[in-house]
């Protein structure tokens, strides 16, 4: 079993949500941001059964690789260790931060390059790097954006989603030396580039994540717009890749339509700039290429949904993030508000698996359970089922046939044991069950005859029945 990550958000997700409520700049961000997004993936779907289509096909592809995970991953070693990558398994993020920390040591590094990395952020790299005395700079403009503001990512594509062009003028103004205050989008692009660009050569070790990584032909395949990831995989003299252990899929070919689904789901693009290939470290006579490339296969407690029949398929997430731009609860209070790597339904269904359900129950609860992220999401996972399990099992009795995670039953309070043990002894005898049965039937009287604050847009059942039988009765006639 994997030890939970560090996680210390400030307050209960209530609290945290009902701040994000009412702070009307975030609202208005991310309102904009979701609209925007939507409309955007729409635009890239206009075929409903073509969409169909391709979704049964992803979902498939991402089946099959689970189905054979454990084959899929010696494979994959095999196949990355003849093409001379060295792959590393960790459980734990203790463990991951250890392995990039040792190949640092060894090369004597104090600056490393980040692309964008999801799985960097749920095993705290950043800070276990700086407090071995290593920068670890992140350089994905939305990334480099939260570092400089000491946050974290608050959406898993888009991760300063949440700032206002204003907020990132100040902060440039404010962190960055001699920069004036400007509002000019495409200005503030190049002060970033600026400061990046310096920092891709100095960089000893580049850092980047894995969109899939591919079983038949040991590649490493990894997207982005900006270049910046290209640029920490090809300049540096070291590159680590580091991912969870269910990104990997079969084939080659499987690559196409997951990757035909991805950016479209996403960003709402056809195709993203750059798309990444990577076999292996320079061999000789290439001119570009780290002379080492490593890959991180991390657990942290993906084993434990792996083990589970129906929880399993949350590992077919291909981190589109199409779930979270559609989310009615995620457009309103935003990614901080739930307090983990990843927030949003995705988050909401991962996060019990990686930190344990006993701090990321309230999670589940978070949803209105409309079924919007199962409409979008482009690998079929069946959110709102695995909700609904997590809620149950946030409810289990501890101990019982019903807790099988890590901190199940946490939930359960003395008053819902008191109800569900009434509710077992009544239900197991006849006698008992007739007559609590027929004297709850006698609180029918109390069931509103007229229209209250709550069913003002209801029909009420007694007018709504006597106007049936009225119908029936005049009918007949
Ligand atoms: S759960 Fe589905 S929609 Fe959400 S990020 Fe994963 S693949 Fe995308």
């Amino acid at each position: 079993m994997s030890q939970p990550i560090e996680f210390h958000p400030t307050g209960s997700f209530a609290d945290r949500s009902r701040a994000a409520v009412n702070n009307a700049p975030l609202r208005k961000s991310f309102r904009g941001a979701m609209d925007f997004l939507q409309a955007k993936r729409l635009a890239q779907f206009p075929n409903a059964a073509d969409l169909s289509t391709l979704r049964d096909l992803g979902s498939a592809i991402r089946r099959y690789a689970l189905a054979n995970l454990p084959n899929l991953l010696v494979q994959l070693e095999e196949k990355l260790t003849a093409n001379g990558v060295h792959v590393h398994w960790a459980e734990t993020p203790a463990e991951a931060n250890a392995i990039v920390l040792a190949i640092a040591q060894r090369h004597k590094a104090t600056h490393m390059v980040k692309g964008k990395s999801m799985v960097s952020e749920e095993v705290g790299l950043n800070h276990a790097m700086e407090a071995a005395g290593i920068e670890a700079l992140e350089t994905d403009m939305g990334e480099y954006i939260v570092q400089l503001a000491g946050e974290g990512p608050s959406h898993i594509i888009m991760p300063a989603i949440h700032k206002t062009k204003q907020q990132i003028a100040e902060l440039f103004a404010e962190k960055l030396p001699g920069v004036a205050y400007t509002e000019n989008v495409d200005e503030l692009i190049r002060i970033g580039r600026q400061v990046l660009r310096k920092k891709f050569a100095a960089g000893d070790i580049g850092l980047s994540g894995v969109n899939f990584a591919v079983a038949e032909t040991g590649t490493i395949f990894l997207v982005e717009n900006e270049g910046n990831g290209r640029m920490c995989t090809t300049v540096p003299r070291v590159h680590i890749a580091i991912t969870g252990i269910e990104k990997v899929v079969a084939k080659l070919d499987h690559v196409v339509p997951l990757n035909s689904l991805l950016p479209r789901s996403a960003t709402g693009q056809a195709v993203e700039t750059y798309q990444n290939f990577i076999s292996g470290p320079r061999k000789p006579g290439e001119l570009d290429g780290p002379d080492e490339v490593h890959l991180i296969l991390l657990d942290n407690g993906r084993t434990q949904a792996y083990a589970d029949v129906q929880l399993r398929a949350t590992l077919q997430c291909i981190r589109c993030g199409a779930c979270m731009n559609h989310c009615p609860v995620y457009a309103r209070v935003g990614g901080h508000a739930y307090g983990t790597t990843y927030p949003g339904p995705i988050g909401a269904i991962i996060s019990p698996h990686l930190i344990g359900l006993a701090d990321t129950y309230p999670l589940a609860f978070a949803s209105t359970l409309c079924g919007a992220c199962v409409e979008v999401c482009p690998v079929r996972i069946p959110i709102t089922d695995i909700l609904i399990r997590l809620r149950n099992e946030a409810q289990a009795r501890p101990g019982s046939v019903d807790a099988t995670l890590r901190g199940s039953g946490a939930a359960r309070t003395a008053v819902v044991s008191a109800i569900w043990s009434a509710w077992s002894t009544i239900y197991s005898r006849l006698g008992l069950y007739r007559w609590t049965s027929w004297f709850m039937s006698r609180g029918r009287a109390l069931s509103p005859t007229e229209q209250g604050a709550w069913t003002r847009c209801r029909t009420p059942l007694k007018p709504a029945a006597k106007r049936l039988r009225d119908l029936l009765r005049e009918r007949r006639k």
